[in-house]
């Protein structure tokens, strides 16, 4: 069975934010809150503490109108000095990622984070399965904070401890589960990593998913690909030649996954049923619409999109593969991109000889991402510099110690 203990780390009271005149939320209230609706999470209005979207960050945060946030960044971190490393996931906003120290993918920043020892607090601007995988891989000297507990990963959601253990039965009951091994995206908890480890598996990220595919198929002979089915339905018919009908889809919400014995036993990729709710939103209208509005634009997706996207697509490729391809491209070409929109936006400006357009004509921000705001980014720098660590993120040692086998084996991928 694997271990379903919860490794986010309750925000204690006395170290937990909350806006000018909210009334305190008290620890067992959060515990207590059942799960609610995603619309309510996501405006932080209640709290799941076994949710990847964290719990509610009550607590006393400054107001967003007060003139003095930036001078007070800058203060409390030039207070921290070295002691603190901030973080900045490609996806966030601009007020938060003038502080960061470096920007990246979340495993680039894990790593980063990993090679400066002397940084004693990683404040970690992004969301919470990033936060927990720095959390894995620094030393056990560094804490790592996320500012606002609610930024979590609704992909990274999408499956628990318990409904991958119900899989892996499901697979164990159709004499499968020894043949197959679990190959889990980076945008995964610490759960679902450790789930993998335990299980022979690998870790992989959207640059190196058919490296880890092809390990993983010399390994077995089917794979559990966990949780985007998008990565790995793209990753395996697009560049692996296998057919739509070599994959299924395990549905964590019907019984037996929503799918027969016979389906499990005959293919080659299980697909877990999850979805980035940013990179899923982008339709083939939306590509069609954009070749109809600019003539000769070079249409650039995130495999995270939807296959029927990405075979529309030119070019399909990390947030790396994107923002190298735009550097790389020459003055004067135009070009739609399909990830999230803080990035975009920004690429837009620091190319202003090309023509770089959002894929999607609705705005289309991840909202959990967005949850760190330059407020919460003060609070948690402002605390550090007074002392007091708020909203740590730590893995407990079980987790951490299987997470890091799948992650290893990741780095090990030949
Ligand atoms: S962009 Fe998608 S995968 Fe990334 S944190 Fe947001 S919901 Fe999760």
């Amino acid at each position: 069975m694997m271990n379903s203990v919860n490794s986010t780390k309750s925000v204690s009271e006395k170290n937990a934010p909350r806006r000018k005149g909210a009334k305190p939320v008290t620890t067992t209230e959060i515990l207590d809150v059942q799960p609610t609706p995603l619309a309510l999470l996501l405006l932080g209005r209640a709290a799941d503490p076994k949710s990847e979207r964290g719990v509610e960050c009550p607590g006393e945060l400054p107001a967003p109108s007060d003139p003095d946030l930036v001078e007070r960044a800058r203060a409390a971190k030039a207070k921290l000095g070295e002691r603190v490393f901030v973080l900045g996931h490609h996806y966030q906003r601009d007020e938060v990622i003038e502080f960061a120290d470096v920007t990246g993918d979340s495993f680039k920043l894990a790593r980063d984070a990993a090679a400066r020892p002397q940084a004693e607090y990683i404040v970690f601007c992004g969301v919470h399965f990033m936060a927990e995988s720095a959390d894995i891989l620094t030393s056990a000297d560094q804490q790592v904070i996320l500012p606002d507990l609610a930024a979590g990963c609704s992909m990274a959601d999408m499956a628990s401890a318990e409904q991958v253990a119900e899989c892996w039965d499901a697979l164990t009951e159709a004499g499968i589960a020894d043949v197959t091994v679990p190959v889990s995206y980076m945008n995964s908890s610490a759960d679902i990593k450790a789930f993998t480890g335990r299980h022979g598996g690998t870790i992989c990220t959207s640059s190196n998913a058919r490296r880890a595919l092809e390990w993983a198929f010399s390994q077995g002979e089917k794979v559990l690909f966990l949780p985007d089915q998008h990565l790995g339905r793209n990753t395996a018919v697009r560049e692996m030649g296998f057919s739509r009908d070599d994959c299924v889809v395990y549905n964590p919400h019907k019984p037996g996954g929503g799918v027969t014995v016979e389906q499990l036993r005959e293919a080659k990729m299980i697909l877990w049923r999850g979805h980035c709710s940013v990179h899923g939103r982008f339709s083939l209208d939306s590509v069609e619409d954009v070749r109809s509005r600019i003539p000769g634009v070079n249409v650039l997706v995130h495999p995270e999109c939807k296959h029927e996207v990405v075979s529309a697509a030119d070019y399909v490729g990390s947030t790396e593969y994107i923002i190298k391809a735009l550097d790389a491209a020459p003055a004067g070409s135009a070009w739609a991109i399909g990830t999230e929109l803080n990035l975009v936006r920004r690429l837009a400006k620091a190319h202003p000889d090309k023509q770089i357009v959002f894929l999607d004509k609705t705005v289309c921000f991840c909202s959990t991402m967005n949850r760190i705001d330059l407020p919460h980014l003060v609070w948690a720098l402002e605390s550090l510099a007074d002392g007091t660590v708020v909203n740590r993120i730590q893995v407990d040692e079980e987790t951490e110690h299987y997470a890091k086998v799948a992650l290893e084996q990741m780095l090990a991928l030949p």
